[in-house]
Formats: structure tokens, sequence, C-alpha cells
């Protein structure tokens, strides 16, 4: 038997893509490709179904009935440096192996995350974890100064306190999340799709969602038959519960949208009459917009 292997993806091996000012993601190793996602489908269901299904047929098939084990076998190993802001968010993903470095043996770099300015922006009114509109350039522009300020100042603390003989451990403390740290991440395929599609979601927050793209493009190159269905499937499928199915039976009967969250049950205004920024009939009419703009 001979290891599978995909010489586009060798050659991206030990190749840094950078993310944010002092990121990367490193594809380190991995192990299968599309190939191995086939191999292990065809031992339940036997090789049969090579006649009547292509191994792309295949792939697609079983993304389509979330028959996930599979994908399971493939797996990636990354290298990535990232912010300790985006890694807090990061490391709630359990599906995974992760090997960080540790700021108790080792000094951690003078690194931080300034964001650009086009990413200082306001809070935003519809998604309440997320930003929204421009700021005023003087707002923008005193919030960086001040994150410089703040980040040169934690770093002369914490070199006062190593040089004054306090442990790494410790001194670390002082230390804000826009510091940067890096870890090893090994993950197999079905939980990467798991993964991506939370976090290359516009909901997630734009840094991490960079560094989903990074490790997109890589899985692509490993896995782009599964990738293809994957995008086809999760990323640009939608779900659509009970009320959204009897909103979109009324739209095929002819009522507009209003009317049709009207009739299902999903609300768009407040008892006050107000309109409603979130909420069910909100994402309902948002993804009617997806399906009109499907590209
Ligand atoms: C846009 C966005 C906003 C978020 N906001 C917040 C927030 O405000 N606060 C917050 O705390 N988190 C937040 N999260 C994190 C989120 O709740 C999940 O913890 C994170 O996305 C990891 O997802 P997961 O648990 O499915 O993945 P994994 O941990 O990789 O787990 C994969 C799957 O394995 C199963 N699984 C794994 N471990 C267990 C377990 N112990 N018990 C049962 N099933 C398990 C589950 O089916 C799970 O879906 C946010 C995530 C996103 C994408």
């Amino acid at each position: 038997m001979v290891r599978v292997t995909v010489p586009e993806a060798d050659r991206l091996i030990g190749v840094k893509h950078p993310v944010l000012s002092h990121g990367y993601v490193v594809l380190v190793d991995y192990m299968g490709n599309d190939s191995a996602i086939v191999q292990a489908a065809r031992v339940s269901y036997g090789q049969g179904t090579r006649s009547v299904r292509d191994d792309r047929g295949l792939i697609r098939y079983l993304m389509r009935h979330r028959h996930t084990t599979p994908f399971e076998m493939v797996e990636f190993k990354f290298l990535v440096r990232l912010p300790i802001f985006v890694a807090r968010q990061w490391i709630r993903h359990r599906a995974s192996s992760t090997n960080e470095y540790s700021a108790r043996y080792s000094i951690v770099p003078d690194e931080y995350e300034i964001p650009p300015p086009d990413e200082v922006r306001h809070q935003s009114t519809r998604n309440r974890q997320g930003r929204g509109d421009p700021l005023a350039t003087e707002v923008v522009e005193r919030f960086r100064a001040d994150l410089e300020t703040v980040s040169k100042e934690a770093y002369a603390a914490y070199s006062r306190a190593l040089e004054a003989g306090v442990a790494r451990e410790t001194a670390r403390l002082v230390l804000p999340v826009a510091y940067y740290t890096q870890w090893y991440w090994k993950i197999d395929l079905h939980n990467l799709f798991h993964f991506l599609s939370l976090r290359l979601d516009p909901h997630a927050q734009e840094e991490i969602r960079l560094y989903a793209a990074e490790l997109a493009k890589l899985a692509k190159v490993v896995c782009p038959v599964a990738f293809e269905a994957f995008e086809e499937f999760q990323v640009a499928g939608l779900t659509l519960g009970r009320r959204e199915r009897m909103a979109l039976r009324a739209l095929l009967e002819g009522k507009s949208p209003s009317e049709a969250c009207e009739v299902a049950g999903l609300p768009l205004t407040r008892p006050d009459g107000t309109p409603m920024t979130t909420g069910e009939g909100v994402e309902f009419l948002e993804k009617l917009e997806r399906i009109r703009h499907i590209d």
C-alpha cells in the first residue's frame, strides 16, 4: 500500500501564510486526501457502490446526508501564530488537538496586534457581538494610539518584572490579549469543516475569519472535491425551520415576504410597532436575500 500524497500540498508544507500583522498559518503535515474519504466510505457501502456513484458523487452524497466519519479520515497539522484574543475564540473548538507555546518556559516576544484603521468601527446595532459603521478618524486614531501605548507600557512592565526576577508565569499577567501566542493545531477534516462553517461566517470576528480563510485555502488543496461539497452544502446551503417552511409556502402562494412572515408567525415588528433588527423574522428575510443573490 502506498501512502497517498497531494504534490501541490507537499509543496506548501512549511510555507508561512501571513495573517494580521505578526500572525501566520503553516501547514505542517497532512494525512489522506479525497481518496481517503472514498476509501473509508466504501468500507461501509461496499465496492458495489462504485458502479452507481463516482468518487465525487459519493463525497457529495456523504456531505449532503451528514455521513461524517469518512471525513474524519483526513487529518491536518498546522502551526499557527495568532493574537491571544483570537486564540481564546479558537481554543473553544474542542474536537482538535493543541500544543501551545508556553509563556511559563519562554519569554513572550514583543509583538501585538493593532487593527488597521478601517477595522476600528462602531459597535454594530444589528450584531450585538460585532462591529458596524465607520467611526470618526480622530476616534480611530486615538484608539489605535492608546492601544500602542498600553501595549508598550505593558511590555515594559513585563521586561522590568523579568529583570527583577519575577517568574515568567507571573510576569506575563501584565500582557494584554493583543499579544501573540502560537501553537500546533491538529484537526480532522470533518471538524475543520465545522470550524470553518462557524469561523468563515460573517457573524464570526473579522480576525479569526482571516485565519479561517487561510486554513480553507490549504484544506482545498488537500481535498478539493470534499471542499467543493463543503462549500456547496454547508457554506452556501440553507436550513429552514418549520415556520420558515410555512413562510416559504406562503411566498409560493403569492404572498409578500412580510405577509408570509405574518402568516408563519415570524415577527418583524415589536409590540410597539417598531421594526425589529434581529430575530427569526429578520433572519428569514436574510435567507431570502441570500437566495435572491446566489451566484
Ligand atoms: C459567532 C460566534 C459567537 C460565539 N459567541 C460566544 C460567546 O459569546 N460565548 C461563548 O462562551 N462562546 C461563544 N462562541 C463559541 C461557541 O459557543 C462554541 O463553543 C464554538 O464555536 C465551538 O463550537 P463547538 O462546540 O461546536 O466545537 P467543538 O468544541 O470542536 O465540538 C465539535 C462538536 O463536538 C461535540 N462536543 C464537543 N465537546 C462536547 C461536550 N463536552 N459535550 C457535548 N458535545 C460536545 C458537539 O456536538 C460540538 O458541536 C461563539 C462562536 C461563534 C462562531
